[in-house]
């Protein structure tokens, strides 16, 4: 007997809002690397982490053990560090940069829910990234995953964080390196999806999803009970960094440092989200950037990854575009609330 678990609720009642947000990609993979700034930013020892592409709240947790293990070959013991930057990969770095007993400062414009790393899903998959080209590149990005995926496995329920199924129709986009790493157990097939209209095949695998309203906030709240303090401020020219007290930095501005570090390897991928109301629905639909996620605060539909557009704001268009989309998934009708639709709401 073939199993339909729930459908959504994606009629036009359902509907909260449309959000967009810029991923930080950048050409040939992240960039995590000390660097010595010149006089003008007042000599200080930097560690750049950035470059998360799509997928910055899967991979935070591993990038930040790397980069702590730079800024202790930079720094003395004990030495203090500012962290630019309050996305998941600043938090992130905070954390363990608290946790290996230094002193931080996180100066950053937004911190936490009111930046992009708020916008994602967030589902953990390494996509919108490059794995690197040479064989040592990849086998270093490899344990990027693994570490991350283990930190978050650790960090569980509390920092909202949970294990989900993951279901793709046939014909969805497949990406064997996904898989190929130790992080994820593979795909099963299935001859019948058990979510959708078509009835037809499909494969499922299990993976992380993270509540990125909950994860933010904790992480927050985690910095804070560590000694760490904030600081609301816009960096506006590489010479501003001569006035941080702190002798050492980590860069974490993520698109940010395409203007001030005039790294031009980095480039937008715009994305955009229709946010629906709650629905526990206990599994992720996915299908290449056309995913759908029950986060707690919100059904998420996604998406699309728009190379070279560095535009924040949803455009109205696009977006029912997308819902239209799900819905013809779920053999709706335009409005959302009639057609043939194999699994019951
Ligand atoms: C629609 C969408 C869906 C996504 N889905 C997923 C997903 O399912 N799974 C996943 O893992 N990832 C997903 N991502 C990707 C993820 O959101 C990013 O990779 C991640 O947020 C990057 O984190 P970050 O901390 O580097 O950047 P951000 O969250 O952008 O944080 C950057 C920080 O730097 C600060 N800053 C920048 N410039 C300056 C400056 N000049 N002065 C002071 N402060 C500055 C900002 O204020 C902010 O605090 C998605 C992204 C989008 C847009």
């Amino acid at each position: 007997m073939i199993q339909t678990l729930r459908a959504p609720d994606l009629s036009d009642d359902a509907v909260l809002r449309f959000v967009g947000g810029v991923r930080p990609c950048r050409r040939g993979g992240l960039r995590i690397e000390a660097e010595r700034l010149g006089s003008d930013a007042g000599g200080k020892a930097v560690v750049h982490n950035y470059g998360h592409g799509g997928c910055g709240v899967s991979i935070a947790f591993g990038t930040a053990e790397e980069a702590v293990r730079l800024v202790d070959g930079s720094l003395q013991a004990g030495e203090p560090v500012a962290v630019l930057g309050a996305g998941v990969v600043g938090l992130a770095t905070a954390v363990r940069l608290l946790e290996s007993g230094r002193r931080v400062r996180v100066i950053a414009e937004r911190v936490g829910t009111e930046t992009v790393s708020a916008v994602a899903g967030a589902v953990w998959l390494p996509t919108g990234i490059e794995f690197g080209d040479t064989p040592q590149r990849r086998a270093w990005f490899h344990g990027i995953l693994r570490r991350s995926i283990e930190s978050l496995r650790e960090l569980g329920a509390p920092y909202g964080i949970e294990t989900l199924p993951v279901y793709e129709p046939e014909g969805a986009p497949e990406y064997p390196e996904f898989f190929d790493n130790g992080s994820l157990g593979p795909p099963r097939a299935l001859e019948v999806l058990p979510i959708g209209a078509a009835g037809g095949p499909g494969r499922v695998f299990d993976t992380l999803f993270m509540h990125t309203p909950v994860l933010l906030r904790r992480l927050i709240e985690r910095v804070r009970s560590l000694g760490g303090r904030f600081e609301s401020r816009r960096i506006e020219r590489i010479s501003d960094l001569a006035g941080v007290g702190e002798p050492g930095i980590v860069n974490c501005l993520a698109f940010g440092s395409r203007d001030l570090f005039d790294d031009h390897a980095m480039y937008p991928a715009r994305g955009m989200l229709v946010l629906m109301k709650p629905q526990d629905l206990g599994y992720i639909k996915h299908d290449g950037y056309r995913y759908m996620f029950p986060r707690r605060d919100a059904l998420v539909l996604g998406g699309c990854f728009i190379e070279g557009d560095e535009r924040s704001e949803p455009d109205e268009e696009m977006c029912r575009r997308i819902l239209a989309d799900h819905r013809s998934f779920w053999g709706r009708g335009e409005d959302g609330t009639h057609g043939a639709c194999r699994a019951p709401l």
